[in-house]
C-alpha cells in the first residue's frame, strides 16, 4: 500500500447510513425465519410482514452487508443466460415468462423505492451493452431481432460510427441500447429496504449466522450463536454467501468473486464525456466489465479474480481494473482511483436463477450477477407463493437445480483458477 493507493472501502457506504444490529434478543419463536438479510431476505421480511406474518431475519452480520450493498447497482433486464439459450433450453412459453418477470422485476424495485420513498436515486436511464470485437457487433444485431420478435422487447441498436452519443470511447464496436433497466445506489436502496420491512413488524437480527438448520416436529429449529429460534418456514436468501447451515444449497452454489472501483469525483465535462446519457454499461467479454456514473464518480467493475473477495484479491484488482478502466478511458489517466471493494456472485452450475422448496425450507438463489432487481422481485414473490402455500406453478422453479457434473464439488470451488483461465481464453478465441 502507498498514499496513492484506493481505500479498500466500500464506497457506496460512504453514502448512506447502513443499518446497524439492534441488540434485540432473538424471538423464540417466528412463522417464517429469513436466513440472511439482503435484497432477497429483506424484500420477502417485508412483504410476508406487511401481511401479517411474524418473521425473523437472521442475518450472519449486518443487514446489507452482502452482495447488496456491494453491487454496481445495474437494474437490469434479463438473465445472466441469454434469452436465446433460455428459450432452446427450456421452451418459448416458458423462456416468455421468465422474461417478463425480468421486467416485472424492475417495475417492483420502482415501486418499492416509490412506496417506501427510498432515496436511492433510482432512474430508467437504460444500459448499453458494448461490442468488444468486429465479429460482436452482428451478433448483438441477431440478439436485437430475436429480442423484438420473440420477447416484443424492443433494444436499440447503436452503430460503431454513432458510439460517442452513448459513451466517450473508442475501443468498442457498436453496441445495443435497452432504455427499460435503471440504475440506483445499492447501499442506499439496501438500507431503505431494512427499514421498510422494520416499519412493516419484520424482527431484523444481525450477528446472527445461522449455524444449523434441524426439522423436528413439523418444523424448523434453528440455531445461532445468540440462541435458537423455531419456525414453521424457512427462506435460504444467502446469495453467493451460502455456507454449511444448508449442504445442499452450497454444493449447487459456486461463489465467485467480483470487484469494483470508484474514481474521485470528476469534472462535470469529464464526466459527461465519459458516458453522456448516464447509462449503465457493460461489455461483451465473458470475463466482463461493468462501469456507470454515480455523483460523477467512475464505478467500474470486474473478475479481476475469480476467488471471493479478501484483503489479497482486492488489493490485486485495484490495479487490474484501473487499467481495463484505462484502456476504455484512456482520458481518466489522471483520474485519482479512491475506493476498491469486492464481493461474492451465485453461480449456478447452468446459470440460471433458482427457486424452490423441500419440507418448508424455501430457497431463491443463483443470481449470477444479475440480483438488484430480481433479488428484489424474487424475495417477494416467494412471500407472495408462501403465503399461497405453494411454490410449485412459479416459473423459476420450473427447471431442474443441477448439481456439480460428477458430483466433484463439496461447496469448495477447487476449479476457480482453471474456470478463470477459461474464460481468458474463450475471450481470446472469440
Ligand atoms: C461486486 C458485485 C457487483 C454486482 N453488480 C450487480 C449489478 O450491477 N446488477 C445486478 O443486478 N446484480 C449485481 N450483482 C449481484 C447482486 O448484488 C446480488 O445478486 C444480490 O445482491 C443478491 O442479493 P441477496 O439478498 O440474495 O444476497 P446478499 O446481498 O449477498 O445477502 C446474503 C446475506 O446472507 C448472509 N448469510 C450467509 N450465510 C448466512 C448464515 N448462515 N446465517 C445468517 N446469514 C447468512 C450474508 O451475511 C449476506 O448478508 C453484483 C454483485 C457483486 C458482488
Amino acid at each position: 500500500m502507498n498514499a496513492n493507493s484506493p481505500a479498500q472501502e466500500i464506497y457506496w457506504h460512504t453514502t448512506v447510513d447502513m443499518p446497524a444490529v439492534s441488540p434485540a434478543p432473538l424471538p423464540e419463536k417466528a412463522e417464517v425465519a429469513v436466513i440472511g438479510g439482503g435484497f432477497t431476505g429483506l424484500s420477502a421480511a417485508r412483504t410476508l410482514a406487511s401481511r401479517g406474518v411474524k418473521v425473523a431475519v437472521l442475518e450472519a452480520n449486518a443487514p446489507g452487508w452482502g452482495a447488496s450493498s456491494r453491487n454496481g447497482g445495474m437494474v437490469l433486464t434479463g438473465l445472466k443466460v441469454s434469452m436465446g439459450k433460455v428459450m432452446a433450453r427450456y421452451g418459448r412459453e416458458l423462456a416468455r415468462r421468465l422474461f417478463q418477470c425480468t421486467l416485472d422485476s424492475i417495475d417492483t424495485v420502482e415501486q418499492i423505492v416509490r412506496d417506501e420513498g427510498i432515496d436511492c436515486g433510482f432512474r430508467r436511464c437504460g444500459h448499453l451493452h458494448l461490442a468488444n470485437k468486429p465479429n460482436h457487433y452482428p451478433e448483438l444485431l441477431h440478439s436485437a431481432e430475436f429480442m423484438e420478435k420473440e420477447f416484443g422487447h424492443t433494444l436499440k441498436v447503436v452503430a460503431p460510427g454513432e458510439q460517442r452519443a452513448e459513451i466517450g470511447s473508442d475501443v468498442f464496436y457498436g453496441g445495443l441500447v435497452d432504455e427499460v433497466s435503471g440504475g440506483l445506489n445499492p447501499a442506499q436502496f439496501v438500507a431503505g429496504l431494512a427499514r421498510a420491512a422494520e416499519k412493516a413488524g419484520a424482527g431484523l437480527f444481525g450477528r446472527a449466522p445461522v449455524t444449523r438448520l434441524e426439522r423436528a416436529g413439523g418444523a424448523w429449529e434453528i440455531s445461532t450463536p445468540r440462541g435458537q429460534v423455531r419456525a414453521e418456514k424457512v427462506l435460504a436468501a444467502t446469495s453467493g454467501y451460502t455456507g454449511r447451515a444448508t449442504p445442499g444449497l452450497q454444493r449447487k452454489i459456486v461463489p465467485i468473486g467480483s470487484y469494483i472501483i470508484a474514481t474521485e469525483r470528476l469534472d462535470e465535462r469529464l464526466a459527461h464525456e465519459i458516458s453522456p446519457t448516464g447509462r449503465m454499461m457493460y461489455d461483451h467479454k465473458n470475463y466482463l466489465n461493468y462501469f456507470r456514473l454515480w455523483d460523477n464518480r467512475l464505478v467500474f467493475g470486474g473478475r479481476a479474480a475469480f476467488f471471493p473477495e479478501n484483503a489479497q484479491t482486492i488489493q490485486r484488482s485495484a490495479e487490474i481494473l484501473r487499467q481495463d478502466m484505462l484502456k476504455v478511458y484512456p482520458q481518466l489517466k489522471e483520474a485519482r482511483v479512491e475506493y476498491v471493494w469486492g464481493g461474492t456472485l451465485d453461480f449456478a452450475f447452468d446459470m440460471m436463477t433458482h427457486v424452490g422448496e423441500q419440507d418448508g425450507l424455501y430457497y431463491s438463489l443463483g443470481y449470477a450477477g444479475h440480483g438488484v432487481s430480481m433479488a428484489t422481485y424474487l424475495g417477494q414473490s416467494i412471500a407472495l407463493a408462501m403465503l399461497e402455500g405453494s411454490i410449485k406453478n412459479h416459473p423459476f422453479a420450473a427447471f431442474p437445480f443441477p448439481s456439480a457434473p460428477l458430483h466433484l464439488y463439496d461447496g469448495r470451488p477447487w476449479f476457480l483458477p482453471f474456470a478463470g483461465l477459461w474464460h481468458k481464453v474463450l475471450d481470446w478465441v472469440q
